[in-house]
């Protein structure tokens, strides 16, 4: 599969990749190919007519199409975040109802946690859910939400109990959206203007009355939390991306350099600009063994602080090598590599991406500090 999915990113994604980066349109036909080969089921277990592949898997194919796109590398690594907690914390009837519609990619879900008073500290999240007879009338606003605007599934989390202590009373639901009709008590208030990444849209949310029956609960109530404990799995994957957008870069800078000629030769005879390559290839070498660790750690299935640590750890080093990889691949080119002609400065801009998406590069050394200085 990782094979095939190299032939597809050179044949068929490379060819997109500078004109997705300009466009403000999601790439359906990119989306398209993923889900004719079976790509967006991925995470989806094979009794629900996924591939069930595993996170070292999932990580090797995301790479593979990050280096040339990471709009499209985020088609397959992002739908994840919503199918794994579903797979986690959902019922049989939630599993069936959702899970092969995911794995065919006929149904796209978005993971709506962020809010504009609750970014790193989610737990602070006003948006609350009521009971009411059967249902629950869920009111607030969220931010920041990736595809929330085509997205049929939104994966909504709200406070069911706010006088609990704070990690608490927070509870999951799985509210569905007619994305062609509108829903009543769901407004998509602003599609936002980004750095990078536009054709990927990222959207805020209105919920005013939203009912929900209370079978749409994903997990137990006041226990929406665990539903996180997906992120073990899904932070390799994002380290897996920004791994691919800094290789891409990296591949670029290294060709480019032994054609570039300067003072009558090829400019990959400085030293200055070798000791730049060779740390380049350092520093993605090391986030690449972390990286698939941290995948590793994942499908032992242990969970715990362990597989938290390492894709914690994964994913602060692969983003952070990435951002500082393609700063350095926009240097090697010079003024050309701040020019949109060359695939660099658009890769620069996806990286910045990552070391703030699924928790912060500071919340993930939270993290890691936690489990390693008090709860060993
Ligand atoms: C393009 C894009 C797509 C996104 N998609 C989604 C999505 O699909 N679903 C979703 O729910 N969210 C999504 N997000 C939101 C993202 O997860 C948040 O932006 C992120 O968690 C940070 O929250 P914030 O932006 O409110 O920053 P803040 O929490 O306000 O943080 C600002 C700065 O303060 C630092 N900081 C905060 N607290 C601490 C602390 N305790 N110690 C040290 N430093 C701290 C942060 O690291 C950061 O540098 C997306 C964001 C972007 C940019």
């Amino acid at each position: 599969m990782v094979a095939m999915t190299r032939d597809l990113a050179r044949d068929v994604v490379a060819a997109r990749a500078d004109a997705i980066a300009e466009s403000h349109d999601f790439p359906w036909d990119i989306y398209r190919t993923f889900c004719d080969l079976g790509l967006l089921g991925l995470p989806v277990p094979a009794e629900y007519g996924g591939i069930g592949a595993s996170v070292l898997l999932q990580c090797l194919i995301a790479e593979e199409v990050a280096k040339v796109c990471s709009v499209s590398a985020s088609l397959i690594a992002g739908p994840s975040l919503a199918s794994y907690p579903i797979v986690l914390a959902g019922t049989d009837e939630q599993k069936q109802r959702y899970l092969p519609r995911l794995a065919t990619g006929e149904l796209q879900a978005a993971f709506a946690l962020t809010e504009p008073n609750a970014g790193s500290d989610n737990a602070a999240m006003e948006t609350r859910a009521v009971r009411d007879g059967d249902d629950y009338v869920i009111d607030g606003h969220k931010c920041f939400i990736t595809r929330g605007n085509i997205s049929g599934l939104l994966m909504v989390f709200a406070k069911t109990d706010p006088d609990a202590p704070k990690l608490s009373g927070i509870s999951g639901f799985l509210v569905e959206q007619d994305v062609e009709n509108g829903t009543p008590g769901i407004v998509v208030d602003r599609l936002e203007r980004k750095m990078g990444q536009e054709a990927s849209p990222t959207v805020a949310l209105t919920f005013t009355g939203l009912r929900v029956p209370a079978t749409a609960m994903l997990g137990a109530e006041n226990e929406g939390m665990r539903a996180l404990r997906a992120l073990h799995k899904t932070r390799p994957l994002a380290a897996a991306v920004a791994l691919g957008i800094g290789t891409g870069a990296y591949e670029y800078a290294r060709d480019y350099l032994l054609e570039r000629r300067q003072f009558g030769q090829p400019i990959a005879q400085f030293q200055a600009v070798q000791f730049m390559v060779a740390d380049m290839a350092i520093k993605l070498e090391a986030a690449r063994r972390l990286t698939y660790h941290a995948a590793i750690m994942a499908d032992a299935g242990t969970g715990g602080r362990t597989a938290e640590t390492s894709a914690s750890m994964a994913k602060v080093l692969a983003t952070d090598t990435a951002m500082a990889v393609t700063t350095d691949a926009v240097q090697l080119l010079g003024g050309y590599g701040y020019m949109k002609d060359f695939p660099v400065e658009r890769r620069f801009r996806a990286a910045k991406l990552y070391q703030i998406v699924e928790g912060t590069n500071q919340i993930q050394r939270h993290i890691i500090a936690n489990n390693v200085l008090f709860r060993r």
